[in-house]
């Protein structure tokens, strides 16, 4: 497949359905999850788009997109268990691509208030939704967890979590969550993704708890960006960003931490690429995601759009020839977004 079919297709999606999708929550979603060529790949299900699949063909405007092999994900077996009080386990924890568990431990942020949630977030829209719990109990995220690896061939976890009001901002759950699949399934490497926690020796608990990797994301390293998209978020510095990296990088190793960057908010891509060499040379790795106007967001309702794909392949690009140089590619992390790659065009470009 070639890079700028990748790019178009992270951007304009397909149309119709996907066995294994979701709508709102956490993170990047409204998507539909495949594999071509071999890898996980997340794309908008967008009715607009030109692209479409007929069995195991990719088409684009009724012509036949050549070279690209198509598997659909299945349906994952443990979307059909339950816990004793009756929660089905697919309310607890997602398929994400082919073999990654995805959580969203606390499904609520205090940043919710309209005048303060990032503008492309929709962590609340799935528990409005009905279709999740708001508190994940992390013995019911270890049973989840094992029946994912033992009948869907699950490889790794991420566990994500709306920010408390507490100064730990989520992280000590986090870490509950995190000892309890440890406990179970050992063998399993997690994510965690958090804001940066007010108290650093956090990051330690988070890494003695058994996460192997984690997400501290930024979405945006410039300021103007922060203020109009993340007016709530973008109260915790910057410096108090890269102190949380550093620490971390510290605490879990060089390419274990990572951070989304957002491309299309309206910042330059330029200093976009420049932003994330300086993350690159900390040991961070600028995990680079195409803006998605998502149902159920405030940018939605502002009429905000996704990025041009020539912009998205460019700093795509060039972040990845930057992390590609550094030795900093996603095939060396042990867990996270990154390491599944399927919301970015970065794994396509070898990074
Ligand atoms: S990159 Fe992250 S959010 Fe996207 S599919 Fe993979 S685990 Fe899920």
């Amino acid at each position: 497949m070639t890079t700028t079919t990748r790019v178009d297709l992270a951007i304009l999606g397909i149309r119709g359905r996907a066995p294994v999708s979701r709508r709102a929550g956490a993170g990047p979603s409204d998507d539909g999850h495949l594999v071509l060529d071999g890898r996980s790949v997340a794309v908008p299900l967008n009715d607009a788009s030109p692209y479409w699949l007929e069995g195991d063909t990719l088409l684009r405007d009724g012509v036949v997109v050549e070279d690209v092999a198509v598997e659909p994900v299945r349906r994952p077996r443990f979307y059909d268990l339950r816990t004793a009080e009756g929660t089905s386990y697919e309310m607890l924890a997602r398929l994400h691509g082919r073999d990654v568990l995805a959580t969203t431990v606390v499904q609520t942020c205090v940043r919710y208030d309209e005048a303060e949630r990032c503008r492309f977030c929709a962590i609340e829209a799935s528990l409005t939704a009905g279709s999740t719990v708001a508190v994940k109990r992390p013995y019911d995220l270890a049973d989840v967890a094992e029946a994912a690896v033992r009948l869907d061939g699950v490889r790794q976890m991420v566990m994500t979590t709306g920010t408390s009001a507490g100064r730990d901002r989520g992280a000590t759950h986090l870490a509950r969550c995190v000892r309890a699949v440890k406990a179970r399934v050992p063998d399993l490497p997690v994510q965690v993704q958090c804001e940066p926690p007010g108290d650093l020796a956090t990051i330690t608990e988070l890494r003695e708890a058994g996460a192997d990797a984690i997400g501290i994301h930024v979405e945006s390293l410039d300021e103007d960006v922060r203020r109009r998209w993340m007016p709530g978020k973008s109260r915790v510095a910057l410096d108090e960003y890269r102190a949380a990296w550093a620490e971390a990088v510290r605490v879990f190793g060089r390419n274990q931490v990572s951070t989304y960057l957002l491309v299309g908010l309206g910042e330059d891509p330029d200093e976009l690429v420049e932003g994330a060499r300086a993350l690159i040379a900390m040991g961070v790795y600028p995990f680079v995601v195409p803006f998605r106007p998502l149902a159920g967001t405030l940018a939605q309702a502002d009429g905000a759009t996704a990025p041009d794909p020539a912009v998205l392949e460019d700093v795509t690009r060039r972040v990845a020839a930057d992390l590609v140089a550094a030795g900093m590619t996603s095939d060396g992390q042990r867990a996270g977004c990154a390491a599944c790659g399927a919301c970015s065009t970065l794994k396509q470009q070898g990074a």
